[in-house]
């Protein structure tokens, strides 16, 4: 990969239905210079997924090709389907300068930021607390209670990973959380990396702990 010319890696994790996904799509449509890495995944579509826009939605043996074919950056399982970005489209973007946006979670992210000569930031995505999670959920999965339960109940542990994200914001207000996001991209494409009060975002996932 040609360094000089390449463009950066953003990623956006949260816990699910803390509003990861919206956020990436609005920084990717408002903004010309992103473009948002497309997975490969195992799972069904839902009703609205479009194949090739939202995923690549593929069955087992094709994913487990492309594992021993070894051209995943990283792949991981989650909630018993499979998730993969794959190498080649992300390299092609970066060499043309554009800046990619990934929505995976932190078992991908811990991946990739293992890999050398890769310009990566991080961003964990946190919900303002857990009524309106569940709302969320509930919203996103209606009718499914035990699909509610399920990512619910994981929540605590993809929490737990905010420490290994470098920049941790809290999703109370779109358009507020949105521009912070901006600005920290922005900073980070002049050469300036803007510094975090971690002592908010500890007390913050204390009260999300409870
Ligand atoms: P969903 O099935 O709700 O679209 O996504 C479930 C989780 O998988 C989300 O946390 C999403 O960020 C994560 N995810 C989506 N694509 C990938 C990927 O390529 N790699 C990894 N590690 N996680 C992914």
């Amino acid at each position: 990969m040609r360094i000089e010319k390449s463009g950066k890696m953003f990623v956006l994790s949260s816990p699910s239905g803390a509003g990861k996904t919206t956020l990436t799509k609005k920084l990717a449509q408002e903004n010309k210079n992103f473009t948002i890495s497309i997975s490969h995944t195992t799972r069904k579509p839902r009703p609205n997924e479009i194949n090739g826009k939202d995923y690549y939605f593929v069955n087992q043996e094709e994913f487990d090709g492309l594992v021993k074919k070894n051209e995943f950056f990283e792949y991981a399982n989650i909630f018993n389907n499979c998730y993969g970005t794959l190498k080649k489209p992300v390299i092609q973007l970066l060499e043309k300068g554009k800046d990619v946006l990934f929505d995976i979670d932190w078992q991908g992210t811990k991946q990739l930021k293992e890999i050398k000569n890769l310009s990566i930031f991080t961003f964990f995505i946190l919900p303002p607390d857990l009524k309106i999670l569940k709302e969320r959920l509930l919203n996103r999965h209606a009718g499914n209670e035990n699909m509610v339960k399920e990512r619910m109940n994981k929540f605590h542990e993809e929490v737990s990973h905010w420490n290994e994200y470098d920049f941790i914001l809290v999703n109370d207000d779109l358009e507020v959380c949105y521009n912070d996001i901006l600005e920290i991209i922005k900073n980070i494409k002049i050469g300036k990396k803007p510094r975090q009060d971690l002592n908010i975002v500890k007390k913050k996932v204390s009260e999300l702990s409870k």
